[in-house]
This record gives structure tokens, sequence and C-alpha cells, in this order.
């Protein structure tokens, strides 16, 4: 064994310090799926051409070339999905937990056979790393299915002696981050809790959703149980102010997330909305550093940093400044950028033209308020949208960069002395969708989770998920919960409760 070992070695090429190494290319295969050049709208269990007879090309953002054209819904299309939806409700509320069950459990299964596909298309359509959705989103997506599979006959149990009952037609409207995920989010609950749907998945990352729907066919999931429609705001806010919803579930923007509280206001239709953050990630000086590095590229540059929750606030105490950043500057040399089919990428493309220039004029706008921006040397493809792995120090609390989500892949490091400072910056901004912790003290730990104003706080750890675990925001970041028993209350009326 040591002679064999040996024997490798010897024949191995050796690297001087600091020489970098390359990974050999190992793209994913493309060849076990095919994608359709035109996807109709999905209603009443059937794929129908849209009244509007328009359709929008939907394009790989690694490499700006069409994959496929998608539906343009319409009101009158809207008025269709929403119409099977509200005829499917009155069978599939009654129907007995265990057989609602039975089709989620399906679902989940049927995603799990399906799952390289899956993780193939979500990283074509919307540029994030295969690894990532092989690894990631598509485990998490079946694994939402199947957790609320097991609650479906169970609702009595999970909510004794408030009687729960579904809400009716539920219009669900998701991002483009995490499009199938976002997607298992909100049908799994809504499924298992006896209503019915009509989901608009987002203009750029349509594919994914529209395969889901195919899997919706395969489960024999009953007509217009599940209604999938495509387009952008228009199609969005047709599906939101539709007289037939009684519950809007809205994950995106906290522009747009106001705009639909407004437009609902008054209309008595139930409202869950998940929306942007601008998480503070703080590192003591006791913590286990090059573990806390480790935590900080994960929180910030997972998904292109297109992660609602993600870590963009960087709050380091004063002593280890110096020694994480210099850390920070090295690690972000290695994260491999480049073709999302790659297994070896780390970080893929920014999802859209319109986001990576929407990145550009907010790190401008950080050098401009006299920020310093530290970023990867990488080479970047020439075609498609690409941003490198980037870290401002030098802000101020009041800089945009500090203040905004940038929603890509881009840190601002500031300092604290005190607990009490960093809870202090930690809670400047008008988000509280997450927080991490990283610390060597429990009792720290419990102290600051305490006073910091976030749905979720990762402590010495970050970015982890569990369908059996709450998520949601305070604040701007919305109000709802999404997994866990709170999220499915979300998807219930309880006629037996007293504060009803
Ligand atoms: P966005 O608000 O622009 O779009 C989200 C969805 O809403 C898309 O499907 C879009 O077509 C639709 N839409 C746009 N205008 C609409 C309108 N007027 N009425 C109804 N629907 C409309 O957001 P985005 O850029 O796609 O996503 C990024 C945002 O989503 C970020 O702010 C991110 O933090 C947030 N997000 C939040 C969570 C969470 O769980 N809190 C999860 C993922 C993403």
């Amino acid at each position: 064994m040591a002679g064999k070992q040996a024997t490798q070695s010897a024949a191995k090429p050796t690297l001087s310090f600091g020489e970098k190494w390359c990974y050999a290319p190992a793209p994913e295969a493309t060849d076990h799926f095919e994608v359709a050049d035109r996807h109709e709208l999905f209603i009443n269990g059937e794929f129908v051409k849209p009244k509007s007879g328009q359709y929008f090309d939907t394009i790989n953002p690694a490499t700006e070339e069409k994959i496929s054209e998608v539906a343009l819904a319409n009101a009158a299309d809207v008025d269709r999905a929403a119409k099977a939806a509200k005829k499917a409700a009155e069978s599939w509320r009654k129907l007995p937990g265990e057989h609602r069950a039975r089709y989620v459990f399906r679902i989940a299964r049927i995603l799990q056979e399906r799952a390289r596909e899956f993780a193939a298309l979500e990283s074509l359509d919307g540029g994030k790393p295969i690894r990532e959705a092989r690894d990631v989103d598509v485990p998490l997506a079946a694994a939402h299915f199947f957790y609320h599979a097991g609650w479906a006959d169970k609702l009595d149990l999970a909510f004794p002696g408030e009687r729960p009952e579904p809400i009716g037609v539920v219009g669900q409207v998701i991002p483009w981050n995490f499009p199938l995920l976002m997607a298992a989010w909100k049908l799994a609950p809504a499924l298992a809790c006896g209503n019915t749907v009509v989901l608009k998945p987002a203009e750029t990352t349509p594919l994914t959703a529209l395969r889901l729907a195919e899997v919706m066919q395969q489960a024999e999931l009953p007509p217009g149980v599940v209604n999938i429609v495509t387009g952008a705001g228009e199609t969005g806010g047709a599906v939101v102010e539709h007289p037939a919803m009684d519950k809007v579930a809205f994950t995106g923007s906290t522009a747009v997330g106001k705009a639909i509280q407004k437009a609902l206001a008054g209309k008595g239709t139930d409202l869950t909305l998940e929306l942007g953050g601008k998480a503070a990630h703080v590192i003591f000086e006791d913590a286990a550093i090059d573990q806390a590095v480790e935590g900080v590229v994960r929180g910030i540059y997972f998904n292109q940093g297109h992660v609602c929750c993600a870590g963009s606030r960087l709050l380091l105490q004063e002593s280890i400044h110096d020694i994480f950043v210099q850390k920070l500057a090295r690690r972000i040399e290695r994260i491999r950028v480049g073709d999302p089919m790659d297994k070896n990428t780390d970080m893929g493309a920014i999802n859209s033209q319109e986001q990576l220039a929407r990145i550009e004029a907010l790190v401008k706008s950080g050098e401009e308020e006299g920020a310093v921006l530290h970023q990867s040397s990488c080479t970047l493809p020439k075609k498609g949208f690409w941003f490198a792995p980037s870290f401002f120090t030098g802000v101020s609390q009041t800089n945009r960069v500090v203040q905004d989500e940038i929603f890509g892949p881009v840190l601002s490091i500031l300092t604290f002395r005190t607990p009490e400072e960093a809870v202090e910056k930690a809670n400047n901004t008008p988000y509280g969708l997450s927080a991490g912790i990283w610390t060597d003290k429990g009792s720290r730990i419990l102290w600051m989770a305490d006073r910091m104003r976030a749905g979720v706080i990762w402590n010495n750890t970050y970015n982890r998920f569990d369908p059996a675990s709450p998520f949601g925001g305070f604040k701007e970041s919305g109000f709802g919960r999404e997994g866990g028993r709170q999220g499915m209350r979300a998807y219930l009326r309880f006629p037996g409760s007293l504060s009803q």
C-alpha cells in the first residue's frame, strides 16, 4: 500500500507553492432529458395554449442562448386557471387526508426518480451550479413533499382542538432564485392541507415548475388541483387579484410584496409574504475562524448570492478584522466561477441581465461612497451574465451596500467591539429575515439570538434548511412562515379556535 502510494505521487507533476491548479472539466450530461421548443400553460390537468396567443423566451443565463419559448398568460388565462382551481376545490377538500397524502407522497417519489433531469434543467434555466441544484434544490424540494405528505392525514393532531379546515383556492407567486424549491415550499403545504392552487413561477425560470406539472400528471393528481400559469408581473398581478383567490402566498421582493398587500387590503383574502433580507452574520473573536470563513462563503456566495437569507452584512469583532479579511480574500480566489453545468463549479451565472445591472449599480454606489472593493481575480466567461465573488471593507452603516439587498455575490464588512454593539448594528435594517452567530460560547449565542430581530438564526453554521423548521421574517421581510406546523397554519382556517 505504502509502495503504491509512493509510486503514484512520484508520477504526478509537482506544483510549487502558490501555483494554481485546476480540475479537469466535469460537465453534467444533457442527453438524459429533452426540452420542448415551446411550453404551454398547465390548466385543469392539461397543457393548453394561452388565450393571449403570446409566448416569451426563456434563456440560459450562462450562454444567453434561448432554451425554449413559454406561454404568456393574460387575465383570461388566469381566469381559466382560477375557475379550474375553484371547481377542483370542492372535491379535493372533501378527500380524506390519507388519500391526499398518497398524492403528495407520489409527487415526492417521482421527483426523486427524476432528480437528475430536474437538477440539470434548473441549472440550465437559472444559472446555478449543477452541484447545488443536484445536492440542495432538488432533494430539499422532494423532502418538502415527503414532509407534508406525512401531515396530510394528521392535521387534527397537528392542531388539536382547533378543527383545521382547508382555506380553498390559493394564488401563489414565486421568484427565480430557487424556482423548483420555492414551488415545492408553496405547493406541498397547500395540497396537504386540502387547498387547490394557481401557481405563477418567475419569468426567467419557468421550466422546472412546468416540468413539475408533468409530475402532477404522472402522479394522477385530479385535474384543477394544481394549475401553473407563466408570465411576468402582469400575470402575477392577475393571479393575486383574481376574486376566486381565498388566500395569496407571495415570495419575492419587498417592493412587490407591499404593492400586493395594498391591492388586497380590505378584500378579506388571506395573505402571507416572504420578502427580502439583509442578514447580519456576526463573528466573535472566540469563534473557530477557519470554519467561520467557510460559513461566510456559504452564507454569501451560495447560489451567486441570490438568496433572500444570504449573510450579506458581515459583522466582525474588531480584534479579528484584519486576519479574517486576509483569510477571506485568499478564500474567494479559490471559488471556481464558470459553467454552471460543470460539476466542479462553485459559483454559476447571474440569473439575468437585469439582475446583473442591479448588482453592478449597487457595487458602483459602494465605491462612490468610499468603500473598498475586494474582488476575486477569476476570469469570467465572455458570454452570459457574470459577477466575481466580491466584498467591501471600509463601509459605514448608512452606505447603500449595507442597507440595500444586493441579491448577488457581494458582502459588506463592518466591525463591532461588544455584543451590545453587534446586536445594535445587526438590527439596524428594515429587514428581519435571518442572521448568523459564530462564537465558542453557548450562553452568548442565546443572549444574542434573544435580542436579534430575525426569523431564522443559525449558530456556528449558515444556510441550512429543513422542511420541519419554519422559515420566515419580521419587519419588511414579510410575515407568515413556511415549513413545519407553523407553515401549514397559513393554509388552514380554524373554526374550532377561540381566536378566530
Ligand atoms: P420580484 O418581486 O420582482 O418577483 C417575484 C415574483 O413576483 C415573480 O414571479 C414576478 O413575476 C412576480 N411579480 C412581479 N411584479 C408583480 C406584481 N405587481 N404582482 C404580482 N406578482 C408580481 O422578486 P424577484 O426579483 O423575482 O426575487 C428576488 C426577491 O425575492 C428578493 O428580494 C428576495 O429576497 C426575495 N425572496 C424571498 C424569499 C423568502 O422566503 N423570504 C425567498 C426567495 C426570494
